[in-house]
């Protein structure tokens, strides 16, 4: 990998990072896993939900994804998608707010007739190396986006959802083994974890299943806008595999949960990297 530098967030940050993120493996055969199912991904216009926005939608799903305000990342998704023959609905907004994840599921509705699949991933994150340097601004907004925002949109697509439709959320490695510059984003993967749990066994009955993906460190623009040089240069070293994740490793995780082959997974999380064992 050539030496990663740091920048700030763009509309177009996926594109300008250097080494760029694998998306998706040539060598990745559909088999319609997903064959005309609809599929709305929170923070799909770039990262690991940009790979999962193009792995389901090689799969043949259609997919709309939410983003928040990364206008070029998110027309580069579009475009990805739209490659694979499938349609992809952009909708430009902030999850911190309940009436805009409503109208997101609203809107995919309209624009599809259904929705089946909901993958939770949108998320912020600012270290500090303090607690008490994380204001109440900071909290508020870390809490909002990366938790509340999965509660307003599983509340809506409730709405719309039938046997056999599924949520999958985005929690991390750091809800599992700590991190220590992340006490806030930590806390909220955690709460994401046990969101995943609960919702999953109260709505077992009904055939809809809740799971989640734990990312370890994958290469997206969350890191290179978010950490300093020397963090970003040494991203990933920690692992068993000594090397950070990426989108394309993490993408097949969500595939699986997504489809029937995970018809008996309900509560449960994928641990997606490099090899840190963690407990749950
Ligand atoms: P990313 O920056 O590519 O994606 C995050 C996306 O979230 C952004 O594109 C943005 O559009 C969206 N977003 C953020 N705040 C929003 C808001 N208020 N409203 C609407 N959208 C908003 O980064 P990523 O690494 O692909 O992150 C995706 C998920 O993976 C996040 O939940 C993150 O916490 C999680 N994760 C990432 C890593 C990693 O190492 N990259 C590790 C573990 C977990």
């Amino acid at each position: 990998m050539e030496t990663p530098e740091k920048q700030d967030r763009q509309p177009g940050i996926e594109a300008e990072m250097n080494p760029a993120p694998e998306v998706i493996r040539d060598s990745y055969k559909g088999s319609e896993k997903l064959q005309d199912k609809v599929a709305l991904v929170t923070g799909g216009d770039s990262g690991i939900g940009r790979a999962v926005a193009v792995h389901f939608a090689r799969e043949g799903a259609d997919i709309a994804i939410v983003y928040l305000d990364e206008d070029i990342d998110a027309e580069k998704t579009k475009e990805l998608v739209e490659q694979e023959g499938r349609k992809c609905l952009l909708i430009k907004g902030d999850v911190k707010k309940s009436e805009f994840c409503k109208e997101s599921v609203q809107k995919t509705v309209e624009e599809f007739g259904k929705i089946n699949i909901l993958v939770n991933n949108a998320g912020m994150q600012v270290p500090q190396k303090d607690l008490k340097n994380i204001d109440e601004q900071q909290l508020e907004d870390t809490f909002r986006t990366n938790i509340f925002g999965y509660f307003y949109f599983a509340h809506e697509v409730l709405e719309h959802f039938k046997a056999g439709d599924c949520i999958i959320n985005t929690t991390s490695v750091t809800a599992y083994r700590s991190s220590p510059n992340l006490i806030d984003y930590s806390s909220t993967k955690g709460a994401i974890t046990s969101f995943t749990r609960s919702l999953a066994t109260n709505l077992a009955k009904t055939g809809i299943r809740v799971n989640a993906v734990a990312p370890g460190p994958v290469w997206t623009p969350l890191i290179v806008s978010t950490f300093d040089e020397e963090k970003i240069k040494s991203f990933g070293s920690e692992t068993a595999m000594e090397r950070a994740g990426q989108p394309s490793e993490i993408g097949p995780a969500y595939v699986f949960l997504a489809c029937q082959d995970a018809s008996f997974i309900t509560g449960q999380v994928i641990h997606v990297n490099g090899g840190e064992v963690v407990n749950g």
